[in-house]
C-alpha cells in the first residue's frame, strides 16, 4: 500500500505536469485534426496555458513558469507527497542538515515551520513545497477513490494552511457524468472538489482558472496599488565586496530595520529608504550576516551559505544589485548568482565597487572593464553597469538612480500597437529562415502578456519555424527599439493556426 500511495503521487503529479506542457504538441495535432477536416480544441475556455521547460532548481522538486489569461506563475511538481518509511528521527536528522546549509528561495524560518508542523508520512520536499506556495493543488484519484493517506493529508492541509488557497482536484475523472459522482466522495474533506482528466485534459482549463482566481487573492505586488508597491533591491556579492559599505554610504549606521527576524534564522536585514527621486525602495543586505556565519564555518562552507543568502535575497527581490570588486575577477559564484537573477526575471544592475583601486584610469579604463565584465557575465548582457567607490562615498547614489530606473524597466508595459510596430519592423528586416521543405515562419501578432519581467506572447504559424537565432535576434531587436534596460524579457512563441 505504501508503495502504492506514493507511486500514485508521482503518476499524478507527472501526468498533471505533462497535461500542462504537452501544449505545443496539442497545437500540432489540431493542425493534423484540422488538415484532415477535423476541429479539435484543445481546452474549454480556449484560453492556453503555456509552460516555458526549465530544469528543476533542486532535485526534488520539479519547477515550471507557467501562464494563463493574465497570470504568470510556478508549477511546483513535488513528485509525491507520501514517505510513511521515515521516521521522526530522519526528519529531524534531515531538518538539522537543511538548516545548516539551507536551501533554495525557502526563508529559514518558514522552512523550520514548514517541517515541524509536518506528519511524518508527508515528504519533506512536498511539505516545503506547500510553504512555499501560494495555491495548493491537492491531487486525488477519482478512479481510486477516498483513501485513509489522502485524509490525512487533507487535515494536515486544513489544519496548517488554511491561509493559503487549496484545490482540490479529483483526476481521472474521464466521464463527465460519472466524474462528478467520483468527485462527490471527496466533499468530506472540507474542499470543494474538482473534477478533472489529466489525461483528456477535462476540466484542466477551469483548473487553472481557479488557480488564477487563488492567485487574485493573494497580495502579489502586482495586485497593491501602485503607491503601495515598494520594490525590493537586494545587495548581493561576495564576501567583502564592498555590500555593507555601499549601504552604509546610502543609508548611515543607524538604519531603520524594518523587519527584523528573531534569534538565529536571521538571514537578511531589510532597510527603508527614499531614493532622491520620492521613489521607496526596500534594502535587503545580506552582509551583515556574512561575519556571524564565517565565525561558525569556513572555506567552502562560508561559500555555500553566502550563495545560498544570495539566492534568497535574490528570490525576495524586485532588483538585484550585484556587486564584484574592480581589481578582483568574476567568480564561479558571481557566475551562480547572475544566472539566478535571469532565471527568476529579477531586474539587475552590476555594481563594479573599489573603483579607487584602479590605477592611472583613463578614458578607455571602463570601456575595457566593461567589455570584461560582458565576456564573463552573459547572461547579464542586457545590465547597466555602475562603477563606485563605496567608502569615499563615491557614485553610491548612481546605483539607487539605476536601480530605481531598472525597477521602471521591469514594470513598464508596451502598447500593442508600438510592440507590433516593432515587431514588423524587425521581420522586414530579417525574415525568419526557410526550411528545406520551402516553408517559412510567420507572426500573426505579438502582445505584452505580463510586467515584471515583461513577457511577450508571440502567436505565430509554428513555433518550430523560429529558431533560437531567430528568437535571438527577435529579443535584441525588442531591447534596442523599446527599451527595457536592466530586466530580462521573456518571448513566448505559440503556434496557431
Ligand atoms: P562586504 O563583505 O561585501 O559587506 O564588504 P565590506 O563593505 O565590509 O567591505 C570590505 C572591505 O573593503 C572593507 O575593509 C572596506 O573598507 C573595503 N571597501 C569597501 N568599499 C571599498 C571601496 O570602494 N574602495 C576601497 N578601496 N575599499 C573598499
Amino acid at each position: 500500500l505504501e508503495e502504492e500511495a506514493r507511486y500514485a503521487f508521482l503518476q499524478y503529479s507527472s501526468s498533471l505536469s505533462r497535461e500542462l506542457r504537452i501544449e505545443d504538441e496539442a497545437d500540432d495535432q489540431t493542425r493534423r485534426n484540422q488538415k484532415g477536416g477535423r476541429r479539435k480544441t484543445t481546452t474549454a475556455s480556449g484560453n492556453r496555458a503555456i509552460v516555458v521547460d526549465e530544469p528543476g532548481v533542486t532535485r526534488d522538486r520539479l519547477y515550471g513558469r507557467s501562464f494563463w489569461g493574465e497570470h504568470e506563475f510556478m508549477v511546483v511538481d513535488t513528485g509525491g507527497v507520501i514517505n510513511i518509511s521515515r521516521s521522526q528521527t530522519d526528519v529531524m536528522e534531515d531538518l538539522a542538515i537543511t538548516t545548516t546549509i539551507g536551501m533554495d528561495g525557502i526563508p529559514l524560518a518558514s522552512r523550520e515551520a514548514a517541517v515541524s508542523r509536518m506528519p511524518t508520512m508527508i515528504e519533506k520536499q512536498a511539505a516545503l513545497a506547500v510553504e512555499e506556495a501560494s495555491v495548493i493543488i491537492f491531487l486525488v484519484d477519482g478512479q481510486a477513490g477516498l483513501t485513509a493517506a489522502d485524509e490525512e493529508i487533507a487535515d494536515w492541509l486544513r489544519k496548517n494552511y488554511s491561509n493559503k488557497f487549496v484545490i482540490l482536484a479529483v483526476n481521472k475523472c474521464e466521464s463527465p457524468r460519472k466524474g462528478m459522482m467520483q468527485a462527490s466522495e471527496f466533499w468530506s474533506f472540507g474542499f470543494s472538489p474538482l473534477p478533472i482528466s489529466a489525461l483528456s485534459g477535462t476540466g484542466t482549463g477551469e483548473l487553472l482558472d481557479l488557480v488564477c482566481s487563488g492567485l487574485k487573492k493573494i497580495e502579489g505586488p502586482e495586485n497593491l496599488e501602485v503607491e503601495d508597491y515598494v520594490p525590493a533591491i537586494a545587495i548581493v556579492g561576495r564576501p567583502n565586496v564592498g555590500k555593507s559599505s555601499i549601504l552604509n554610504a546610502l543609508v548611515g549606521e543607524d538604519r531603520t530595520i524594518v523587519s527584523p527576524i528573531s534569534g538565529t534564522t536571521r538571514d537578511a536585514i531589510d532597510t527603508e529608504f527614499t531614493a532622491p527621486d520620492g521613489q521607496k525602495f526596500r534594502l535587503i543586505d545580506t552582509a551583515g550576516i556574512r561575519r556571524r556565519a564565517a565565525v561558525a564555518s569556513s572555506g567552502s562552507m562560508t561559500e555555500t551559505l553566502s550563495v545560498n543568502r544570495a539566492f534568497r535575497a535574490v528570490r525576495r527581490s524586485d532588483v538585484v544589485a550585484l556587486v564584484i570588486e574592480a581589481v578582483a575577477c568574476i567568480t564561479e559564484q558571481d557566475c551562480k548568482i547572475a544566472e539566478r537573477i535571469e532565471r527568476e526575471g529579477k531586474g539587475c544592475l552590476i555594481v563594479v565597487n573599489k573603483w579607487d583601486t584602479i590605477p592611472n584610469k583613463n578614458q578607455q579604463t571602463a570601456t575595457y572593464y566593461e567589455q570584461d565584465v560582458r565576456e564573463k557575465l552573459r547572461v547579464l548582457d542586457w545590465a547597466p553597469i555602475v562603477y563606485s567607490t563605496a567608502i569615499a562615498g563615491h557614485s553610491v547614489e548612481k546605483i539607487i538612480v539605476s536601480a530605481s530606473t531598472v525597477e521602471k524597466e521591469r514594470s513598464r508595459r508596451l502598447g500593442t500597437s508600438i510592440l507590433n510596430q516593432v515587431v514588423r519592423e524587425a521581420l522586414a528586416f530579417k525574415s525568419p529562415p526557410r526550411t528545406r521543405g520551402g516553408k517559412r515562419g510567420r507572426v500573426y501578432y505579438c502582445t505584452q502578456a505580463a510586467i515584471r519581467p515583461p513577457t511577450f506572447v508571440f502567436f505565430v504559424n509554428d513555433a518550430k519555424l523560429f529558431p533560437e537565432t531567430y528568437r535571438r535576434y527577435m529579443e535584441k531587436k525588442l531591447r534596442s527599439d523599446a527599451g527595457f534596460s536592466g530586466t530580462p524579457i521573456r518571448l513566448l512563441w505559440r503556434s496557431r493556426r
